[in-house]
């Protein structure tokens, strides 16, 4: 029998832009292809939060979304601070990475708090930084994805960048070569593209997290050969894409 995986698609309404939604979609193929049996739970403004939850994954937004958003994201704030710090495994993308900091303060001069699970502040600017970006991250290896955001995130001291760009002018804030961040098994990061089927590494580190934290050990040992011959296709796939990028 096949070991479910509970995952919230946080606000695929109103945060799900620049193809975000493919996070989800990796996720599930390649839980199934593991031989788990991924279940999604949709979280938009009201609904009510799962039972049982292993990951979580939330997408980009435009400044009016995260507008939309926010108060109902506060009132799962202690919910998801405390699932951040019982090591619960989530991906948190640009709009979503800066209000998991302490706040976000967009460019025409509203303030939006933010729920403080990552140790950063964000600051609206009028340069967007839009492009292929490439970083290196000690644990992931070579990270790929594409960025477009206004914001500068500044990570406080001690927060741990996930990866470090070599180009100027890009990542975080453009400034110090960060982009991302990684608290516990949190990450947040201006990585869209989308991030996961580029980037089978997190991919993996996402599912085996969420597995080992519910069942104790990740073990892929129910695939079939024909699922271990589609994930050798999906690696291909995901090298080919990030041949091109880099
Ligand atoms: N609104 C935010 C910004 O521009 C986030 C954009 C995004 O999610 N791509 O900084």
């Amino acid at each position: 029998m096949s070991k479910v995986i509970d995952i919230v698609s946080l606000y695929p309404k109103d945060m799900n832009i620049y193809g975000d939604t493919g996070n989800v979609l990796a996720v599930t193929r390649r839980a199934g292809l593991y031989g788990y049996e991924p279940r999604i739970h949709t979280v938009n403004q009201g609904d009510e939060w799962p039972e049982q939850v292993d990951l979580v994954l939330g997408g980009g937004g435009q400044d009016t979304g995260q507008k939309k958003i926010i108060d109902d994201l506060f009132s799962r704030a202690d919910v998801l601070r405390s699932l951040a710090t019982d090591g619960l495994p989530m991906l948190m993308i640009c709009g979503l990475y800066q209000l998991f900091g302490e706040y976000f303060e967009t460019v025409d001069g509203s303030r939006l708090d933010g729920i403080g699970i990552i140790g950063a502040y964000s600051v609206g600017s009028d340069v967007r930084r839009i492009g292929n970006l490439v970083e290196h991250s000690d644990e992931f290896g070579d990270i790929i994805g594409y960025e477009n955001h206004s914001g500068q995130t500044f990570l406080r001291e001690g927060t741990h960048p996930l990866g470090h760009v070599t180009e100027e002018g890009r990542g975080n804030n453009g400034e110090d070569h960060t982009e991302g961040a990684r608290v516990n098994n949190v990450i947040g990061t201006y990585m869209h593209g989308s991030l996961l089927p580029k980037n089978p590494a997190i991919s993996d580190f996402l599912i085996r997290t969420a597995v080992e934290r519910r069942y104790g050990a990740f073990s892929a040992a129910n695939q079939t050969p024909q699922q271990c011959d589609e994930l050798n296709h999906l690696d291909q796939l995901a090298a080919q894409a990030r041949a091109v990028a880099a």
